[in-house]
């Protein structure tokens, strides 16, 4: 049997709901896929979105979805605390079974057929990249599908990167986390995010994110990994300012996965595909903040594949219309991330530079400089600073 269509998205997470809602809305017989049997699950996030890129979505995310307010986040590195408010450090938790299933809701109203349990298994291609035909296995067989353009919103571990042929280097781009959702907790700032910084979490760090006032996503996020994350994760749970607030905890569920933490290929379009979300390394860090860009950016692929069908759009235009939403925030996301980078082999001191750099309460180009200090002139420099924002 072959399906033909316009637009064939793999995938159903915030990005491939976006696309084919996007896609669907402006008239393309739209299809869109997932391997997964149930929208959402299994979650594989620590559900936190942030407030300031609520003005940048394609459509209002209604409240009955924003399941716990975070007012700020705290960052902690060699026992000291800074606490910033606002700005890129309030949001919301979200609950990401439901959110994604809410997402994939409005792409099937808006006209896109949603097909589950659905995997892309093979693809034809011409030398330009062009998909020609997909192979999806369904539980009643394989099924092929012929494409106008395809939006490739698969993830990290992207199908159809694979497909296309390209081999992505995952130790060097990817980054992991090892996370669960915890109940019955103490959480003692329920209202924050609490951020960790140490060598518990080379490269990245460990997190305490609140859902409600006793459950939170716990987990640590490396990546530059020596030893096992379960080795990590045990370091992390014996810092006592951790341990009071998880005393008593019981893990129900596991969120673990993988991160990008750079480009798994060198563009957003080949041929006619389009790369969206993970598998386009579209998020924010140093948070690694994935869920609303992709959002983003699925709307903005899903438009441009609509427009390419009907032959009053550029494929080309995609880069340029994403960089024009997101332009900013991407480039300053990759400097932060370039120096954070840097900053992990500098053990303790590093850590504390680390602080300063998330928290933002030391401009970038300081840091390095910063970073000629000694750890106890460091130490000291930050102590002054935790006490001017305003942390206990
Ligand atoms: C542990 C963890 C914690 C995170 N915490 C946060 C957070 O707090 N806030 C935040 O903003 N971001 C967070 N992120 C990042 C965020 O989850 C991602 O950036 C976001 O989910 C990307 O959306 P996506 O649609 O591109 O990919 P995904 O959500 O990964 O969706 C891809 C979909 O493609 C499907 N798929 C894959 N291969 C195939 C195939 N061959 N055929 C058919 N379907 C296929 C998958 O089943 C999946 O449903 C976290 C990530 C991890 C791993």
């Amino acid at each position: 049997m072959e399906k033909v269509c316009d637009v064939l998205v793999v995938g159903a997470g915030p990005a491939g709901s976006s696309a084919a809602r996007a896609a669907a809305r402006f008239r393309a017989r739209t299809v869109f896929i997932d391997k997964k049997e149930e929208i959402g699950v299994p979650v594989q996030c620590a559900e936190t979105i942030g407030k300031y890129l609520l003005p940048l979505l394609p459509f209002k995310i209604p409240k009955d979805q924003l399941v716990w307010k975070i007012k700020g986040m705290t960052f902690w590195a060699e026992g000291i605390k800074i606490t910033r408010q606002g700005r890129f450090w309030a949001g919301y938790a979200i609950d990401r079974k439901n959110f994604d299933k809410w997402l994939a809701s409005l792409a099937v109203r808006a006209g896109a057929e949603l097909q589950t349990s659905a995997e892309l298994v093979d693809l034809e291609v011409d030398d330009k990249y062009k998909v020609k035909r997909a192979y999806v296995r369904t539980p009643h067989g394989v099924i092929s599908i012929r494409p106008k353009v395809v939006i490739a919103a698969d993830g990290v571990e992207s199908s159809v990167l694979r497909l296309l042929g390209f081999k992505i280097n995952k130790k060097e781009n990817l980054g992991e986390v090892l996370g669960f959702e915890m109940r019955n907790l103490n959480l003692e700032k329920p209202n924050y995010d609490h951020l960790f910084l140490g060598d518990f979490a080379p490269g990245g760090y460990a997190y305490i994110f609140p859902k409600s006032k006793h459950a939170a996503n716990v987990g640590v996020a490396t990546l530059f990994p020596s030893k096992s994350l379960e080795e990590y994760y045990e370091e992390f749970l014996e810092i006592p300012e951790v341990k009071r607030q998880l005393d008593g905890g019981v893990v129900v569920e596991e969120k673990s996965g993988k991160v990008p933490a750079r480009n798994l290929v060198d563009r957003w379009v080949y041929g006619n595909v389009l790369l969206a979300g993970d598998a386009a390394n579209q998020n924010i860090k140093p948070f690694v903040e994935g869920i609303l860009p992709s959002v983003i950016c699925g709307d903005i692929a899903g438009r441009v594949a609509a427009a390419v069908v009907k032959g009053v759009g550029l494929i080309d235009t995609y880069p340029k219309r994403v960089k024009m939403k997101l332009g900013r925030l991407l480039k300053r996301s990759n400097a932060v991330m370039s120096v954070n980078d840097s900053l992990f082999r500098q053990g303790a001191k590093g850590a504390l530079l680390s602080l300063c750099l998330l928290a933002e309460v030391v401009p970038l180009r300081e840091i390095i400089k910063l970073g000629e200090e000694e750890y106890t002139s460091v130490k000291r420099y930050i102590e002054d600073l935790s006490v001017r924002w305003g942390s206990k």
